[in-house]
């Protein structure tokens, strides 16, 4: 069976100048993941603080705002079956010094302050930063012409 459970994945200002949007979009296509939402925007203060709201507390915390803010960012809903845990285990670890090659991060990043990828770490997280970049009327309902192969 078709499934819907969705992830909220952004492709860092790192990520966008080193010409990586391809790639990594791709990634997710090869796996059979859908794009169901995607747009590229540059991420205000605001938005920045309110979708890292849980590290506001944390030293890194104003230079990963500051980051995040430094230019265009690709947003996406990424739809299909355990698509949180499974996204992020192609995104890899947060650190990419721990992250297998094989991952976004392993194959593609060196530094955690620049690790090119953000992938939602729960359903709630994904909900909730979905709802924080998207409208409802921005994310796509459609079949993938390959999902009969994809599902049992
Ligand atoms: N980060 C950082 N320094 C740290 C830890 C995290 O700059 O010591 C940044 C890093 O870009 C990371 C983001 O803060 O991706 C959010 O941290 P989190 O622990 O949520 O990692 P993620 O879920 O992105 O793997």
């Amino acid at each position: 069976m078709v499934c819907t459970d969705r992830t909220f994945v952004m492709i860092k200002p790192d990520g966008v100048q080193r010409g990586l949007i391809g790639d990594i979009v791709s990634r997710f296509e090869r796996r059979g993941l859908k794009i169901v939402a995607m747009k590229m925007l540059v991420v205000s203060d605001s938005l920045a603080k309110k979708h890292y709201e849980e590290h506001a507390a944390k030293p890194f915390f104003p230079s990963l705002v500051s980051f995040i803010k430094s230019g265009p960012v690709v947003a996406m809903v990424v739809e299909g079956r355990n698509a949180v845990p499974i996204v992020r285990s192609m995104v890899g670890a947060t650190s990419p010094s721990n992250s297998s090659p094989g991952t976004i991060r392993g194959d593609l990043a060196l530094e955690t302050g620049r690790n090119v990828i953000h992938a939602s770490d729960s359903p709630e997280s994904a909900k909730r930063e979905i709802s924080l970049y998207f409208d409802n009327s921005e994310i796509a309902t459609y079949k993938r012409i390959d999902e009969q192969w994809l599902y049992e």
